[in-house]
């Protein structure tokens, strides 16, 4: 047995009930949070949404196997290839887990979030869609969710229509239902806004969408590393996420589709791995989900990430629910006391982020002098242009949760925020 086979059984599915969430506990599977910004400020990290640190098991997981497995996959006869695909493989396993989709072949592997919708828009969009078309997306789209339909736009003629949102960052579903005509082809849209946090009542918008027969795609770089995600109870056509948010490497990230959906789809790139024949005169392509993986993969990328996600799902997935709630009701009530601070998007339903502004105070400000405390959030406009516009604003300061933060991490965030007025106003 491998030593990545070995290290898997120990996590298995089934190992047994997860001790209750200790925040304090799994914080010491984070070494790099154990550190010192600036004389002698702990760090503070506040930047989630952006990306998580990682578990010692995830970078465990990279070095065994540069260690111990490193081949290339689905090639080779030899034991180090064999190996390789099988951990490779098994991640593609856990993901499907994770997910709960029906089959292993419905998880492609891809580079993260934004490579598997503008495969999505390249193999789905530029197959099916012809001028006049519609895609739906939302007002509180990441860029890489509205820009590969404008490409499209721009080359095949679609249309693209726009879910607005209200003034507390909520859709207004009542203006999906006009949006959804005969010429609509898609909808898709983010579960979670990285911008506001809000959450979007997906299931509502899938049913909507599917009673006119339109298939839906769902963002899920924010959702999937707070709760849980069932794909086949969402009967979302298509599902994306980053590994790197959730807890594992950079470069790797995932596009769920149903097998029907992803069989009807036409290949991205061309290359190995991704035909069964070729000559000259006529290629054949693999199956899924290899047609959508030309060239060598990032292998240990993805079995990282399949670390990552046995690290996640052996905690015990209500208390991190739990404890990430009262973060959030935490920092949104210390922060409406905090003096000319005001919280952009404050839905009713929302997760692991919170926005917001300083009167007289630009939130690049805020980022530097919150950096000198050791405290670590983004400001700007987080890839989500139009909330800017929407909101009347340039930019925000966005602090943003993981499940390792700490009550205590909010208390420095807010006294933080007490020196910004201090300099300041
Ligand atoms: C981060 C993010 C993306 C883009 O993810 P990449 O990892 O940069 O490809 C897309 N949508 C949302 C909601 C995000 O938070």
């Amino acid at each position: 047995m491998s030593t990545l086979a070995k290290a898997s059984a120990a996590t298995a599915p089934g190992a047994g009930p997860a001790a209750p969430f200790d925040v304090e506990r799994v914080r010491r599977d984070f070494p790099i949070l154990d550190q010192e910004i600036h004389h002698g400020k702990h760090l503070v990290y506040l930047d989630n949404a952006a990306t998580s640190q990682k578990p010692q098991v995830v970078m465990d997981a990279l070095g065994r196997y540069y260690g111990a497995d490193n081949a290339n996959v689905h090639r080779g006869v030899h034991r180090l290839s064999e190996r390789a695909t099988e951990a490779y493989e098994g991640a593609r396993r856990r993901i499907r887990q994770f997910l709960n989709a029906g089959e292993d072949r419905e998880i492609v592997f891809v580079r993260g979030t934004t490579e598997a919708i503008n495969l999505v828009a390249h193999g789905w969009g530029r197959r099916f869609f012809k001028a006049g078309d519609r895609v739906v997306v939302s007002e509180m789209e990441h860029h890489s969710n509205i820009v590969p339909w404008q490409m499209l736009r721009d080359e095949l003629g679609i249309e693209l229509a726009v879910i607005p949102m209200d003034d507390e960052g909520q859709l207004e579903l009542e203006g999906l239902e006009e949006l959804l005509t005969a010429r609509t082809k898609l909808v898709s849209v983010v579960h979670v806004s990285n911008a506001l946090g809000t959450v979007n009542p997906v299931e509502r918008i899938v049913q909507l969408a599917h009673a006119r027969g339109v298939p839906v795609l769902l963002d899920g770089a924010q959702a999937v590393p707070h709760i849980g995600v069932d794909v086949r109870a969402l009967d979302a056509d298509f599902y994306v996420f980053s590994g790197h948010k959730l807890f594992g490497p950079t470069g790797i990230g995932v596009l769920y589709g149903k097998a029907e959906r992803l069989e009807a789809m036409q290949p991205y790139q061309g290359g190995g791995d991704m035909i069964r024949s070729v000559t000259f005169e006529k290629t054949t392509y693999n199956v899924i989900p290899y047609k959508f993986e030309a060239g060598t993969p990032h292998i240990s990328g993805a079995i990282a990430l399949g670390e990552a996600i046995e690290w996640f799902r052996a905690l015990d997935l209500a208390g991190v629910e739990a404890h990430e709630r009262a973060l959030l009701e935490l920092a949104t009530r210390k922060l409406r006391e905090v003096p000319g601070v005001r919280i952009i998007g404050t839905a009713r339903e929302k997760l692991g982020v919170v926005s917001f502004v300083m009167e007289g105070v630009h939130p690049h400000d805020i980022g530097t002098v919150l950096d000198l405390e050791g405290v670590a959030i983004r400001t700007g406009h987080h890839c989500a242009q139009p909330v800017m516009q929407h909101f009347k604003v340039p930019a925000t300061a966005r602090a943003s949760f993981a499940l390792y933060n700490t009550a205590s991490e909010i208390d420095a965030l807010v006294a933080a925020l007490a020196k910004v007025r201090e300099v300041f106003c």
